[in-house]
């Protein structure tokens, strides 16, 4: 099982952290050890001393596909849910500045938190989801994935071009604005539309 990472795939995001907007979609991996487990907290690697959250709509792959087209896309998932793709932004500057592979900032172990899974079949529509994260109470990040620069079929087809998708495979499909660091003691609760699907303590 691999997990998938989409950057910068909303406007409002690309311009916090003033990167340009993509004219393709930006991809790095994750492996599966970067799994948060059930129930557990997400600690904080020493590593770093700018960890930021980044809510993303996840989509889970349930067929196997290769060079799938867009108008198939659909058929390749039939659960969605919301995660936190942890970034150790600090890390992750210093790869960025030179040029190098960001996978020591945004791979590490517990640096992907995924919350319950839904069937998608539940809403009227994959491309007009609201996402909402609140740490400690208030709302730091929302979005919707009608503002997403390529959705989720898009970026299926864009994946399947590189990297055979198997059943399992995750897709973090990008952040909103709203990326804020995390401190020991915050609580994070992510929602799908009005469902929260996922909660965690930081430690
Ligand atoms: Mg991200």
């Amino acid at each position: 099982m691999k997990i998938i990472c989409v950057g910068r795939n909303y406007a409002d995001h690309a311009k916090e952290l003033k990167n340009e907007t993509p004219k393709e979609p930006v991809l790095f991996l994750k492996p599966e050890t970067a799994i948060v487990h059930k129930n557990m907290p997400f600690f904080i690697p020493d590593f770093s001393e700018d960890v930021h959250h980044e809510l993303e709509l996840v989509v889970k792959i349930n067929k196997l596909g290769k060079h799938i087209d867009k108008q198939f896309a659909h058929k390749y998932y039939n659960e969605l849910t919301v995660g936190i793709d942890f970034t150790a932004r600090d890390v992750q500057a210093k790869c960025k500045a030179k040029g190098l592979p960001w996978e020591k900032a945004k791979a590490f172990d517990g640096s992907a938190l995924v919350g319950k899974f839904v069937k998608k079949e539940k809403f009227e529509s994959v491309h007009a989801l609201n996402i909402e994260m609140y740490k400690n109470g208030e709302t730091v990040q929302i979005g919707n994935t009608r503002d997403m620069l390529f959705d989720i079929d898009s970026l299926i087809e864009y994946i399947s071009k590189y990297f055979t998708l198997k059943i399992g495979d995750l897709i973090f499909t990008g952040t909103p604005s709203g990326v804020s660091k995390v401190n020991k003691n915050d609580t994070l609760k992510l929602f799908l539309e009005s469902e929260q699907l996922a909660q965690v303590n930081v430690k």
